[in-house]
């Protein structure tokens, strides 16, 4: 069973950074394919102070310390643009833009990407004063009075990174309470930069060159109103990335996400999933790194059973 690979991981985010480091260190020939750089949604968070044992951190510090510590190990790490990937003769067979590729088992730890609200003026001023990463757009707007969308802990969290910038922040959320844990929505609420309206959606966005107001509705009141704001920080949960495992047929669970057993595998044997992707309860770095060295892990015992039955 001659292959290109042991082990191909796709999508270089926590649980991708940590399967290629559990991988390489078990001896697998371990390939890491990510499309654009290193590091996943951890990119976004400015900082990260829950990983246990770590003094707070950048995530980009942090998932590049991953990086090197895989590399370390012997993974290899390249560019790549996934489009399939498929099961023939026992063997997998990884569609990329760099031609096809071949493994004895994966593991899709792709992630999710950012929500949109849809509303008028999002795409527009994308860009011009609406965004979906803090970190990287909230020191163009340093002094100014900016908008957060959204009531989960990105929301919550970026909200209180935005406020050591914004003169001020509006933050609104649909419901009546926040969705994000206790504790940093505590932060939030007792923040003297932020001011919290529940009930409240956005309606729209106008401006000029950039984003210049904010139409926002209280839906339970109805009553409307346009608020001066320099950006629109949108932060409403993101999907997972599944498409290119459409063709195999996995089961999801109610919010898309793929599920596995508890050692990370989907039905498909040899193909696992780790992280943001999987039917998880607790998103989190931490979490995904662990699920990342779960499937490493099976993935090294599946290997053995399937060389075992090939060559015994
Ligand atoms: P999330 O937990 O799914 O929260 C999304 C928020 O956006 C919810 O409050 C939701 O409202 C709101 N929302 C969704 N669609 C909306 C729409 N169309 N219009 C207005 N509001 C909308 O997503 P997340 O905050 O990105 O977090 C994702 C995962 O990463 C979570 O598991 C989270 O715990 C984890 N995470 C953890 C940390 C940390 O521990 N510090 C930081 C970031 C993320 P409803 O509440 O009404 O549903």
């Amino acid at each position: 069973m001659k292959t290109d690979q042991d082990l191909i991981i796709i999508g270089a985010g926590g649980a991708g950074l940590s399967a290629a480091q559990y991988g390489a260190r078990g001896n697998l020939r371990t390939l890491l394919l990510e499309e654009l750089s290193s590091g996943g949604q951890a990119l976004l968070i400015d900082t990260l102070e829950n990983y246990p044992g770590f003094p707070p951190a950048s995530g980009f510090d942090f998932t590049q310390k991953m990086e090197e510590q895989a590399k370390r190990f012997g993974a290899q790490v390249e560019n790549a643009t996934v489009s399939s990937v498929r099961k023939e003769d026992g063997i997998f067979v990884v569609e990329t833009d760099r031609g096809p590729m071949t493994t004895l088992a994966v593991i899709l730890a792709t992630g999710a990407k950012h929500r949109t609200l849809g509303v008028p003026g999002e795409s527009e001023y994308s860009g011009k004063g609406v965004s979906y990463c803090a970190t990287c757009d909230g020191p163009f707007f340093k002094g100014k009075r900016m908008l957060v969308v959204g009531g989960g802990d990105a929301a919550c969290d970026e909200a209180t990174y935005l406020s050591h910038l914004a003169d001020s922040i509006l933050m609104i959320h649909r419901r009546d309470r926040f969705r994000a844990q206790k504790a940093v929505a505590a932060r939030v609420l007792a923040n003297p930069k932020i001011t919290v309206r529940f009930n409240t959606e956005l309606r729209r966005i106008d401006g000029d060159k950039v984003v210049r107001t904010a139409k926002v509705v209280n839906n339970t009141t109805r009553k409307e109103c346009a608020e001066e704001v320099a950006a629109v920080f949108v932060f409403i949960g993101s999907d997972q990335q599944t498409d290119l495992v459409k063709g195999l047929n996995l089961p999801l669970d109610d919010g898309g996400y793929l599920e596995t057993d508890q050692r990370m595998q989907t039905p498909v044997p040899g193909l696992f999933a780790a992280g943001d992707v999987r039917a998880s309860p607790f998103r989190q770095l931490v979490v995904a790194a662990g699920e990342g060295a779960i499937s490493a892990h099976a993935a090294g015992q599946y290997i053995d059973e399937i060389k075992g039955e090939k060559y015994s």
